[in-house]
């Protein structure tokens, strides 16, 4: 599943093509009302954790990619995969595939924390500490993941972030250090600005410390990977270098 800084990226590169541009057709077979999109010029493209949002006149298309979501320009590469939504513009067409659309109305503001989206300008670590709190016997595993605490937080930031932060997925929140809980906070936004410029650069697995990795690179013993948690995603961990804090 494209993480918070894969969806950024998408973003980064439609903002300019559709920016002030009117949809002349929309189709696709995603269950939408298409004619809501007639003739609507597109006011801006943001990003919240992993939605994509085009923003048009009180309306806004909002495009999860799921698993295995993707999208194309001009052309419809991927001619295998469930064509969910082309939008037309007079020189561009933009293809998105297996994902989820969902058209919102009203003011986006009312319904999106900017403020929960590790990425955003608007990103506020003090917020993100008030809702774990309100979880003390949850594990970080699941906290990581949790959407409404740390949008745009998937599943290789969750691994890498708890093992720069020495701390065990499966470590309850009232057992943490107040120090480690800021760390904590503080590199879930910073590793994801890191996974956004190696992304860039094409060298994201080749900076992966623990994610999908068999040792561990400080101490060598051998990784431990389990499903933990409610979300019971892949988790992949030291248990001589990531501390519980047991009491
Ligand atoms: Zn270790």
């Amino acid at each position: 599943m494209p993480e918070g800084p894969s969806i950024l990226i998408i973003k980064e590169q439609l903002a300019p093509v559709m920016t002030g541009k009117k949809i002349t057709t929309a189709t696709g077979n995603a269950k939408i009302d298409f004619q809501l999109l007639f003739n609507k010029k597109v006011k801006s493209v943001n990003s919240w954790g992993k939605h994509l949002l085009i923003m048009l006149p009180n309306l806004t298309v909002r495009v999860h990619f799921l698993m295995f979501g993707s999208w194309s320009m001009n052309e419809q590469t991927k001619t295998n995969r469930s064509l969910r939504l082309k939008l037309s513009f007079q020189k561009k067409e933009i293809y998105f595939y297996t994902c989820s659309i969902r058209l919102l109305e009203g003011d986006i503001n009312d319904l999106y924390d900017w403020e929960a989206d590790v990425l955003s300008d608007k990103w506020n670590p003090g917020k993100a500490r008030k809702k774990i709190k309100e979880f003390p016997n949850s594990m970080l595993c699941d906290i990581l993941l949790d959407q409404e605490i740390f949008s745009g937080v998937g599943n290789i930031i969750k691994n890498e972030v708890l093992f720069r932060t020495k701390l065990h997925p499966e470590a309850l929140v009232k057992n943490i250090p107040p120090r480690k809980l800021t760390s904590l906070i503080k590199e879930a936004r910073n590793y994801s600005f890191d996974f956004l410029k190696w992304k860039k650069e094409f060298t994201l697995k080749a900076h992966w410390l623990v994610h999908t990795k068999k040792n561990c690179p400080v101490c060598k013993s051998t990784l431990l990977k389990t499903y933990p948690g409610k979300t019971k995603r892949r988790a992949f961990f030291c248990k001589h270098c990531q501390l519980k804090y047991n009491k």
